[in-house]
């Protein structure tokens, strides 16, 4: 059975990159009827952030992508925080030590400075391995009885990978095809300290074979990790994962990574939901509190890496999970363009369901202090949605469905209200509070011909006329409006206009 991780580790808001690995994993998880987990990876203490964690829970639900296991979502193969799977991975660093794959060292920071700056004057660079690591302070270069001494004397050790010399590896990602390294320039990696927290390489090699993780896809960040996790896999004579490295996303102009700083530099989300920076109070904005669908989100961070090879666009969650395929993802970097998402949002917009709009509208008409019924707003949906990208976009295409102008746009309607409009628009009001029936329909026959016994140009009309109802030039047919906002309210608009 396929079962996939996404692993972060909580130092602060997921970045889209982040979300993006997520994505690609569930999307793998559910074409394959397999399982997708949520790993929290908080072994280095001094940079957990307050918050991170539910930040990620959060962001992963409202995005549409929810892990079957993880903290809170109990499987058979928890604890999912790794600082409470602490004792598994000191038994696992011993079992490297047993089969010598792994020793203590006990090289101070200092005598490691040392050997760093030495190294340094002569315009070199100072790697713990094979070429020296028998010069150094560990358990190969010193006697069993010596080592046992420090153990018991409590003396500070970090435990190292012995990365093998002179060998060739050949290693496999499913996105970049085969690789051969050279472990001659491999260090040798710490791998657990004796405070009793592992690294990062332990406590995820441990733990996604514990978990059974058959395919491991994260980012391109994490390619450099590779043979130590193959070579460790080999340690322990456990079968390695497949593995797939995701390839960067680029700022807008392509050159470089996207940041975390780039969004409020560009005046874009890069992350999921608004975040509040515990420490600095700083905010950074997310998709969800400026109004994108998740739709939208997910179909645009799909086109990060991948493509369905052929030239449809649109994705909706499901349907991407039928059309992903990994060997579709690709190496070279994609770049974020983020007018994309809003041409994603546009269309999700247009094709949701008006009832839905209407009760997210609503909120927002609430919020400006009116309560129409729910079919009148969902009729005004219907009618103005199609210029609209937002929710939000829907008050400013239909506000005067629900409130009289409060002012009049002062460009038009000096160009609208002309002398003799005040006396025009007292004719008129006669005209339509004898109109029985107010439907668009009749009331355009009626209003048409009025305007043809006047003897005037529709122009003459139908401008203040917009200008009365509207407050400005824009909105839709003039007719449907009043047919909307009802006879009372249309005449009460004209009066309000001419005083
Ligand atoms: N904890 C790592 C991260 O923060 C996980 C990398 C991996 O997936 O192996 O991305």
């Amino acid at each position: 059975k396929v079962r996939v991780r996404f692993a972060p580790s909580p130092t602060g808001p997921l970045h889209i990159g982040g979300v993006r690995t997520a994505l690609f994993n569930y999307l793998f998880a559910k074409k394959h009827k397999g399982d997708f987990l949520l790993r929290i990876e908080d072994t280095d203490q001094n940079r957990y952030v307050e918050g991170a964690e539910d930040y990620i829970v959060e962001a992963l639900n409202w995005c549409g992508i929810p892990f079957d296991e993880g903290p809170g979502k109990e499987g058979d193969f928890g604890p999912y925080r790794q600082s409470e799977r602490k004792e598994i991975y000191k038994e696992y660093a011993e079992k490297l030590i047993a089969s010598g794959n792994a020793y203590y060292a006990f090289d101070t920071a200092e005598a490691l400075d040392d050997h760093r700056k030495d190294h340094e004057a002569k315009g070199k660079t100072f790697i713990y391995n094979w070429h020296n690591r028998e010069k150094l302070s560990n358990s190969i270069s010193l006697s069993e009885k010596e080592v046992q001494e420090k153990l018991d004397a409590e003396e500070p050790y970090v435990v190292r990978f012995k990365s093998p010399a002179n060998e060739t590896l050949h290693i496999k990602d499913e996105i970049r095809g085969a690789m051969e390294i050279d472990t001659s320039i491999l260090d040798d990696k710490v791998l657990y300290k004796s405070d009793g927290m592992p690294t990062y390489h332990l406590a995820n090699i441990v733990d996604d074979h514990l978990m059974e993780i058959t395919h491991v896809i994260r980012g391109e960040e994490w390619l450099p990790s590779l043979a130590l996790h193959v070579m460790l896999y080999r340690a322990f004579g456990w079968q390695a994962p497949i593995f797939a490295h995701l390839p960067l996303i680029l700022k807008p102009q392509g050159k470089g990574k996207l940041s975390k700083r780039d969004g409020d530099k560009m005046g874009f989300p890069v992350f999921p939901l608004e975040w509040k920076d515990p420490k600095s109070g700083e905010i950074s904005s997310g998709y969800r509190e400026e109004d994108f669908f998740p739709e939208a989100v997910t179909n645009m961070l799909a086109f990060l890496g991948w493509n369905p090879g052929t030239e449809r666009e649109f994705f909706k969650i499901d349907e991407l999970v039928e059309a992903f395929e990994l060997s579709r993802v690709h190496k070279g970097g994609a770049k974020f363009d983020p007018e994309k998402t809003k041409w994603f949002q546009q269309h999700y917009l247009q094709e949701a369901d008006n009832t839905f709009l209407a009760s997210e509208f609503q909120k927002l008409i609430k919020e400006k202090g009116f309560s129409p019924e729910e079919d009148y707003v969902k009729n005004v949906v219907a009618l103005i949605k199609e210029r609209a990208v937002f929710v939000e976009d829907l008050w400013e295409q239909g506000h005067f469905f629900f409130m009289s102008p409060s002012s009049y746009d002062p460009k038009n309607s000096k160009k609208a209200w002309k002398e003799d409009t005040s006396a025009l628009m007292e004719e008129l009001i006669p005209v339509l509070q004898n109109t029985d029936n107010w439907s668009s329909g009749n009331l355009q026959e009626t209003v048409k011909q009025w305007i043809g016994q006047k003897e005037v140009g529709f122009g003459k009309v139908m401008q203040p006329l917009r200008l009365a109802l509207v407050g400005a030039m824009q909105g839709p047919d003039l007719y449907i409006i009043a047919e909307f906002i009802g006879k009372e309210e249309t005449i009460n608009r004209i009066k309000s206009a001419i005083s």
